[in-house]
């Protein structure tokens, strides 16, 4: 009997911790389970252990040491950035971009029911921002542009250059979600002109529960966690030390891997889109064709659920996706699809495959060999086929 294959690929969701992340975490655990702030050799070699993590994180997107604290994950990061910025600004208007992560959308509209007013800018087909809707946007009452580096679902890479010197032409700040960038392509907060950006180390081969902001040295910015003086006071709480020593040295590796991982991944990613595509009818690609992360798959087909292709990939052995993690629960088809216009006859059968360095040209092989079956069963039993 064959033996059954275990092939993981949402990687946009999250990422095995590398070996060597572990390893390098271990010690954190036990034998230098030390407080930061404490006043003796044991506190000491975790002082220096934070500090070395933030040399890491810093020297990773171009950014002083100073400039980098830590945070629980993605979420935290982006969650200050945005309220930290709106309880310092002198006005009371955001604009952010309609597929942002949750982690911003849900940010925003928590200000909104402050009282802060939100513009979503719309996107096009592919799931790009038009730079020049920011400068439309843009008012006299604006305290922050926040536009994500690349989107987690479709993989599309926004033009955050472009939008961050707009913002800073009208002296506004800008913040960036760098979660999926992290890696994926180089990084770097003056070539990005990003004034705040954010980061988590499960995206990039680093533990859970573990990022950071990056704040540029000027920018305002509130405290979020309000505590002891933590991360020079910014941001309270111990510090969860072995997290930071993995995402220190996680983003080390992933930097450092980038140059053969990136064009081996686009490689692999370009095989499966065509391999799908010329293999099953009725079905289109989502996000941008080519400004697109190098790791990102994202499909939709006709007539079928996602969900039933994730149940029927699963039995396979195959991890993947649909829309996002954190919208898998609903039926609603998810915001980014939506906002890309994708017909609804369509925005259902989404199907996410993000790859990782781990993955293989025989996991593309194993994919593209179940995945046709797959689709054509669900299509004969499917009730929205009924019409065609
Ligand atoms: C995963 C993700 C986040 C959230 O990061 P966590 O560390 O999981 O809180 C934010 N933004 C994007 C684009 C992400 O992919």
């Amino acid at each position: 009997m064959e033996r059954k294959r275990s092939v993981y690929m949402d990687h946009a969701a999250t990422t095995p911790v590398r070996p060597e992340v572990a390893r390098a975490m271990l010690p954190y655990f036990s034998e230098r389970f030390g407080n930061p702030s404490s006043l003796y050799s044991l506190a000491r070699e975790a002082q220096e252990a934070l500090e070395e993590a933030r040399g890491r994180v810093a020297a990773a997107i171009g950014a002083t040491p100073a400039e980098v604290y830590f945070t629980s994950g993605g979420t935290e990061a982006d969650n200050w950035a945005i309220k930290g910025t709106a309880l310092r600004g002198k006005g009371d208007h955001i604009i952010t971009s309609a597929i942002e992560h949750h982690a911003v959308l849900h940010t925003c509209r928590s200000l909104e029911k402050q009282g802060y007013r939100v513009t979503y800018l719309p996107v096009d087909e592919f799931g790009r921002v038009e730079p020049g809707a920011v400068e439309e946007a843009i008012t006299d009452r604006t305290i922050l542009v926040s536009v994500m580096a690349a989107n987690n679902e479709i993989g599309t890479i926004q033009p955050v250059r472009a939008i961050a010197e707009i913002a800073h032409d009208h002296t506004i700040p800008f913040h960036t979600d760098a979660v999926q960038a992290i890696g994926a392509f180089p990084v770097d907060v003056d070539e990005m002109g990003a004034d705040l950006l954010a980061l988590s180390a499960h995206k990039f081969g680093g533990p859970k529960g573990t990022g950071a902001l990056y704040v540029r040295r000027g920018t305002r910015i509130g405290t979020f966690m309000d505590g002891g003086a933590q991360e020079r006071g910014k941001r309270a709480g111990t510090e969860n030390v072995p997290g930071i020593v993995g995402l220190g040295r996680a983003i080390e590796l992933a930097i450092a891997g980038m140059p053969q991982n990136a064009p081996r991944l686009a490689a692999m990613r370009d095989r499966l889109i065509r391999g799908i595509l010329d293999a099953i009818p009725d079905t289109r690609l989502n996000g941008h064709p080519t400004e697109r992360l190098a790791n990102n798959v994202n499909v939709a087909f006709r007539y079928v659920e996602g969900e039933s292709i994730l149940l029927m990939l699963d039995a396979l052995g195959i991890a993947a996706s649909t829309g996002s993690a954190c919208t898998s629960a609903s039926l609603e088809p998810s915001h980014v699809l939506t906002s890309c216009g994708l017909p609804p006859e369509h925005a259902h059968g989404s199907l996410r495959l993000t790859l990782g360095y781990a993955n293989t040209g025989e996991d593309i092989d194993y994919v593209l060999e179940v995945l046709p079956g797959i689709i054509e069963r669900l299509r004969e039993i499917s009730p929205l086929r009924g019409e065609a």
